[in-house]
């Protein structure tokens, strides 16, 4: 086992295992850096685990604004991830339960999200397209509109984590982030040693550049290594599950230049539908109770669902922030966003889809070349972060409404 007294050599050390930490490990590897992972609690614990898992094509963003840099940056994105989810191309995620191979897109009636339909068809790589009556999902048939398909694919965020991390297990550490991290810097702040302690146990790493992959953790982390940690901003989302005899449905209601909700659906270890509701619902809930978010949505899913009882569900909440690098508007960054301060990389993919980017983007600020990876495994008696459990998962009492 290494002791403290002789440091570990390392090309890169990523902190942070959510989509970005993990995207980036994997690709470190495949092109011959040695790295590892340090992770404070459970793999994906802030966002990606939190995530609706939806492979966006860039829709959200044409519908309000048709050249909207930020379509444009996940526009080629899809088509990674689905290449990758067929195994055809590393990371080979064969393993990873698809929620569905694409979403359901449906408006509700007004001119305005006609007008925004169009304007989505014409810029996005993967275009909506009009399903014939027939083969509308049970929940929306009955529907006054049309329904589109959205060749979207929506993930299962914790199969995927699974799947990710599985091929990594020797280079993932699970550390203690308030007690057991020490960072050595030089006069010009680079990081030169990390020191971490857990129990009785010591490991001192040594690690050429450093890139924190952490979410809303960076700000602490960039504190610690005094780094300006108002670079980054977070914006909450106050999410609502809804859980029973469901019907499964994947995709986006839109009214013009909004989502106005959109549900993601997922089977829960009793056996029982779950679904997952953001979109403007969630934005517009951050302010409200848990009880008057629950009741808004169900006025809105009875609403734009023509075909759902909810007679005996079970609702609940869960809030969550988005962590993003500092914008001056406060709204969405356009794209994944890095900030390089002496040898420490911090990167904020803004979304789950555009992991890929930040991994390229990252591998191309990095200097020196590859001393090769390192298939032995660190520490094998340090301990081995698990990935985090789906919201649903954590309820501890789930809400009747009338
Ligand atoms: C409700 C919601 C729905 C979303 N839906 C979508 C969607 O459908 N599609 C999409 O593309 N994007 C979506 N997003 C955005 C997407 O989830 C995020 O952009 C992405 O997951 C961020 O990944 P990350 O790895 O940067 O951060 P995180 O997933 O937050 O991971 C950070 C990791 O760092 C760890 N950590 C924290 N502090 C430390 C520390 N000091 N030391 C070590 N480790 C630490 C955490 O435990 C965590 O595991 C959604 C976001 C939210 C909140």
């Amino acid at each position: 086992m290494t002791d403290s007294h002789s440091p570990l050599a390392l090309d890169v050390l990523v902190i942070g295992g959510g989509v970005a930490g993990l995207w980036l490990l994997d690709s470190l590897t495949r092109q011959g850096y040695r790295g590892l992972l340090l992770e404070a609690h459970q793999l994906g614990s802030g966002q990606t685990v939190a995530s609706q898992g939806i492979l966006h094509g860039g829709l959200k963003y044409t519908l309000s604004n048709l050249v909207d840099p930020g379509a444009k940056a996940v526009a080629q994105m899809p088509l990674i991830w689905r290449d990758a989810l067929a195994g055809k191309r590393e990371p080979n995620l064969s393993k990873t339960k698809l929620r569905a191979d694409f979403c359901h897109l449906w408006r509700t009636g007004s001119a305005r999200s006609r007008l925004g339909m169009t304007g989505a068809g014409m810029v996005l790589r993967v275009k909506p397209k009009e399903i014939p009556k027939e083969n509308w999902p049970q929940a929306l048939k009955n529907l006054q509109g049309q329904v589109y398909n959205l060749p979207e694919q929506v993930i299962d965020t914790a199969s995927f984590l699974t799947d990710l991390a599985s091929k990594h297990t020797h280079r993932l550490l699970k550390i203690d982030a308030d007690n057991g991290v020490q960072f050595k810097q030089d006069h010009a702040g680079n990081v030169t040693t990390v020191h971490l302690t857990h129990g009785d146990q010591t490991l001192s790493l040594a690690p050429k550049q450093i890139v924190l992959t952490a979410g809303k953790g960076n700000a602490t982390l960039r504190k610690m290594l005094n780094l300006d940690e108002q670079a980054m901003q977070i914006r909450p989302l106050h999410m609502v599950m809804v859980k029973g005899d469901l019907p499964k449905l994947n995709g986006h209601c839109t009214d013009f230049s909004q989502t106005r909700i959109t549900v993601t659906s997922a089977v829960a270890s009793d056996g029982k539908t779950v679904w997952t509701v953001g979109g403007q619902a969630s934005e517009d809930g951050v302010k409200m109770t848990p009880e008057a978010l629950i009741s808004h949505v169900k006025s809105e899913i009875l609403a734009v669902v023509p075909n759902v009882d909810l007679t005996n569900a079970q609702w609940a909440t869960y809030r969550v922030d988005r962590a993003e690098r500092h914008t001056t508007h406060g709204r969405r960054p356009e794209g994944v966003t890095l900030i390089h301060d002496a040898n420490v990389i911090t990167a904020w993919p803004t979304k789950l889809v555009l992991a890929p980017q930040l991994a390229d983007d990252v591998i191309k600020q990095l200097s020196g070349s590859p001393t090769g990876p390192d298939d032995q495994m660190v520490a094998p008696n340090w301990p081995r972060p698990t990935v985090a459990r789906p919201p649903w998962e954590k309820v501890e009492s789930w809400l009747t409404v009338n």
